[in-house]
């Protein structure tokens, strides 16, 4: 007997055997899709992982269904890649199945539930079970029948279902998964009766006395293909012989003409021809010999170059050297900084060779880079991609980048796979023996750590491109400013006379605050009373273009209030400021001035960024405000002056990282100014001038921001000397939260002492009606992390078996950067 292990893209612990025939078994390999049933009705597509001869012991193996590829479509790399990040990030295969692979090729033929959206529900309608389902699609836009059993834990769930469906809180889809379909592009051609110059002759007469139309039509095309000697398109023929497309389908019809469909790329380069790529200058040149000498000796190389020292042009470099080899490269990026900008710099040097993927690329755009790089194909060879290319189906890969290295949207924080991305990098890296480098001007403690201690080579560019100057940064007394008056809103009389001046000579200004929104708080003047969200443990933030509150967290609405809801009084005041507030205070201050702004409120959409950015960089708006979306390896030309407009928030958060992240955030922003030609001006308004890392900031001091905050994670035991595992766990009843939390951390505490800390409430312990108790575990350097996660495991299961902890959920995130 023949068996395949196959993993299905659900959260199940183990694998499952099936059995094949011996046909079968001479015609899979490892990495091709099956179709296989599961439990008692259902389908899923499963990756075969193994194929062997071993019966399994505990069950009787069912047969598959179907053979879904001719070839596999998943590397055996990528699957050492998922069981390596399956045991490290502590989740199952199939749970990073699901995240690698795009979503059409998963098909399924089953019902899919999504949220109805159109109406509000009243969640305290609902019963437990309906509610658990309802919850889950407000973390997942949809959920087959086999999600919900395995979310309630029975079978038969239809009964839920239906209720669901009369109390429309959910909405059904009969429909196949959404299969990926290749774009087809029409083309026609004379019928085999007609490809003989006596028989066309023929045709034409026949044609001419009958239907002038037909005739032209027919001579048209036989104009264009003697012309172009390629296939002809339906399009091309219809526009050429003026006529419509009624015609073309009536020589169908009659045998006359032939259509048929060639495949077409999506995702088309279609930019000018390649550029040379640009000569270094002396420094840059050291750099990129210094990084291949220390590539001799070491497998990761760190790139600290400050902003606006020319690393991308390091990078272009390497990259010419790894494709020469034929091999591909991936170079990783935050969402934000995949924008044109840098796409079209690498197209204009690497032209078609080029291929992007991220977030905001539809279905069908994914598929088509996923099967160019499984096929190493010439117009894959440099993918460009935001954290989830790390799982595509690299054949040959010569070098991954991670450009602003720092940045934690590498993380991903919900749903599992928990992974960092530029940590990954360095596995997938060594799974090909290829190399890692990573760039940032502001590296992150950890990858700076690893420089020291000799695991990573290191290099820096000290200089920016063209020797300009880093900009003058200035800290603002924005407390002395108000005792003496200086203050118009939130602008100092230092920001206005700046700002004045820059545009005075014709240059651009971003204006950087870290909250979006109107005003985070909005409290009633006599009573004190702050509408709160009915969902989470949060104030609402007015949005006033809207004239609504929002939440933040789970995105609930509602529209401005006109009195107190707790003591009826008019006059609700606003305290804090967003990103809108500071918008219209720049029209105020500024009339003749164009305003934009860029934070999550007007990025939305697939160019949602893009919009934004071209039309600043065309200096179709003066001033850009903007939360930290300003901050990414964004290369503006005109900008001279950055204007912080408060320091304090963000130093004040509650995170061991604030302070570092603070100052790379700073600096990173500053990094915008006076990138071309003339030294950039940065203003920080703050109430806490003396602040250390304010100074630090201020005088660009890198080394100085890290000894010091190596020294607190030192003292407090925090990464880079102690990891991290945070376990989470939500539920919608506070008291069985605190329940849970209590006896899971008391069993952790039994192994790892004074390692764990909490369980404890989050500052925000509710959110989208969901109470949330963390617990902290420390892992010291020298105890094995390996072991250390099979002890968690095992108390998490003990613990899934206690019947009065039903329901709840726990959430373990390695690493919680
Ligand atoms: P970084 O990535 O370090 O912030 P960039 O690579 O974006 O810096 O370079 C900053 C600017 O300097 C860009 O506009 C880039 O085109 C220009 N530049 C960098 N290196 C060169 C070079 N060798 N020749 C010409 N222009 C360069
Ligand atoms: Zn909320």
């Amino acid at each position: 007997m023949h068996y395949i292990d196959v993993i299905l893209p659900i959260p199940l612990e183990n694998r499952f055997t099936y059995s094949i025939t011996e046909a079968e078994s001479g015609f899979l390999s490892i990495g091709m899709r099956v179709s296989i049933p599961f439990g008692k009705s259902k389908i899923y597509t499963g990756i075969v992982a193994s194929i062997h001869q071993v019966k399994p012991l505990i069950y009787e193996a069912k047969q598959i269904h179907q053979i879904l590829d001719e070839t596999p479509i998943v590397t055996e790399m990528q699957l050492q890649l998922w069981q390596w990040i399956a045991k490290y990030y502590m989740c199952t295969e199939g749970e990073v199945m699901r995240a690698a692979l795009p979503n059409a090729f998963l098909l399924e033929s089953e019902t899919i539930i999504s949220k109805n959206n159109a109406i509000e529900l009243n969640e305290t309608d609902l019963k437990d079970d309906e509610y658990l389902i309802y919850e889950a699609l407000q973390r997942q836009s949809s959920l087959k029948i086999q999600d919900i059993a395995n979310i309630l834990d029975k079978k038969n769930v239809l009964p839920v279902v239906k209720r669901l469906v009369e109390k429309e809180a959910i909405i059904l889809n009969e429909e196949i998964y959404d299969k990926y379909k290749p774009k087809y592009v029409r083309y026609v051609k004379l019928t085999e009766d007609y490809t003989t110059p006596e028989s066309l002759n023929q045709l034409l007469e026949a044609l001419s006395s009958r239907a002038k139309k037909q005739r032209d039509v027919v001579m048209t095309l036989f104009s264009i293909s003697a012309k172009t000697k390629k296939p002809v398109k339906v399009s091309d023929l219809v526009a050429e012989s003026k006529t419509t497309s009624a015609t073309v389908k009536a020589l169908v019809d009659k045998g006359i003409l032939e259509d048929y469909h060639i495949q077409t790329d999506r995702v088309v380069y279609d930019g000018e021809e390649n550029e040379a790529s640009k000569a270094l200058n002396e420094f840059q040149t050291e750099a990129l010999q210094q990084i291949k000498t220390s590539f001799k000796t070491q497998n990761v190389v760190l790139l600290h170059g400050i902003t606006s020292s020319g690393k991308t042009e390091v990078y272009v470099k390497l990259i010419e050297e790894v494709i020469a080899k034929g091999q591909q490269v991936l170079y990783l990026l935050p969402e934000i900084a995949l924008t044109t900008q840098l796409v079209t710099r690498l197209q204009n040097y690497f032209g078609e060779q080029v291929a992007v993927f991220h977030s905001k690329y539809s279905a069908h755009e994914r598929v088509e880079v996923y099967n160019q790089v499984l096929n190493n194909s010439a117009k894959a060879k440099i993918v460009l991609g935001a954290r989830s290319s790390i799982f595509l189906p690299f054949k040959d890969l010569g070098l991954i980048i991670v450009d602003e290295e720092h940045e934690s949207s590498f993380k991903q924080f919900d749903p599992a796979p928990r992974y960092h991305a530029r940590d990954v990098s360095v596995v997938l890296a060594s799974l090909f023996k290829a190399k890692t480098l990573l760039g940032s001007a502001t590296p992150s403690i950890e990858s700076y750590f690893n420089a020291q201690e000799n695991k990573y080579g290191l290099v820096e560019i000290n200089r920016r491109y063209n020797n300009v100057q880093l900009p003058d940064i200035e800290l603002v007394d924005i407390k002395d400013k108000q005792k003496r008056k200086k203050m118009k809103g939130h602008f100092s009389d230092r920001l206005i006379e700046e700002m004045t001046e820059a545009i005075a000579d014709g240059h651009q200004i971003i204006l950087f605050q870290n909250r979006r929104g109107y005003s985070p708080i909005v409290e009633c003047n006599t009573c004190g009373h702050s509408p709160q969200c009915p969902n989470c443990d949060v104030s609402l933030t007015y949005h006033q273009f809207r004239k609504q509150l929002r939440c933040h967290y789970c995105g609930y609405n509602s529209a401005m209030l006109i009195k107190c809801m707790a003591c009826g009084t008019p006059g609700l005041d606003s305290k804090g400021f967003g990103t809108e507030q500071i918008e219209s205070e720049v029209r105020l201050l500024f009339p003749t001035l164009k305003v934009g702004r860029m934070d999550l409120d007007t990025t939305r959409g697939k160019f949602g960024y893009e919009k934004i950015i071209t039309a600043f960089e065309q200096q179709e708006i003066d001033v850009l405000v903007g939360t930290q979306m300003l901050t990414k390896g964004l290369d503006f030309r005109n900008v001279k002056l950055v204007g912080i407009m408060n320091a304090d928030n963000m130093l004040n958060f509650p995170d061991f990282r604030a302070h570092e992240r603070s100052f790379q955030l700073m600096l990173q922003v500053s990094g915008r100014a006076g990138r071309t030609n003339k030294q950039g001006k940065v203003l920080i308004q703050t109430y806490n001038p003396y602040h250390k890392i304010l100074q630090q900031v201020s005088i660009n001091d890198y080394a100085g921001m890290f000894k010091e905050q190596l020294e607190e994670r030192y003292n407090y035991k925090y990464p880079p000397y102690y990891r991290l595992i945070k376990i989470t766990l939500k539920h919608r009843d506070y008291n069985k939260v605190d329940m849970a939390a209590d006896w899971l951390a008391k069993s952790l505490t039994q192994l790892f002492k004074h390692n764990v800390l909490g369980p404890e409430f989050p500052p925000i312990s509710r959110i989208r009606n969901q109470y949330h108790k963390n617990i902290l575990i420390k892992v010291p350097q020298g105890q094995p992390l390996g072991k250390t996660k099979e002890a968690i495991k095992k108390v998490n299961t003990s613990f899934a078996a206690i019947g009065g902890f039903k329901g709840v959920r726990v959430i373990i995130n390695v690493d919680n950067y």
